[in-house]
């Protein structure tokens, strides 16, 4: 079974003219959701990215950019319950407020 979190990874954005094919991202990142390709990371499968920013901090050249902190299981399961889009839901929701995923 697959795992997905909110709106596929979207704010995942790898930029192949930097990278340097290091490698980190395949190393760091626990969803796999990087290969290596001639070179250069790949993105295979963005809908397992929970944008916890652990690729784009542990790169050395900012080949990789991601909203961390956007996406976690928990606002994933806060949208589930209440049938929304996942989110932290602010204040209200018991979240920061911040509109951001315990940050
Ligand atoms: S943000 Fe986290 S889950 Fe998403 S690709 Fe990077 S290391 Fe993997």
């Amino acid at each position: 079974m697959t795992s997905s979190y909110i709106k596929n990874g979207e704010t995942l954005a790898l930029d192949n003219a930097a990278c340097i094919g290091c490698g980190a991202c395949v190393d760091v990142c626990s969803h796999g959701v990087f290969s290596l390709e001639a070179g250069k990371a790949r993105i295979d499968r963005r809908e397992a990215c929970m944008e916890c920013g652990a690729c784009a901090r542990n790169g050395p050249v900012a080949a990789l950019a991601v909203e961390a902190g956007v996406g976690c299981a928990g606002a994933n399961s806060l949208g589930k319950l209440r049938g929304t889009a996942p989110s932290c839901g602010g204040e209200a929701g018991g979240g920061s407020g911040k509109g951001t995923a315990c940050c």
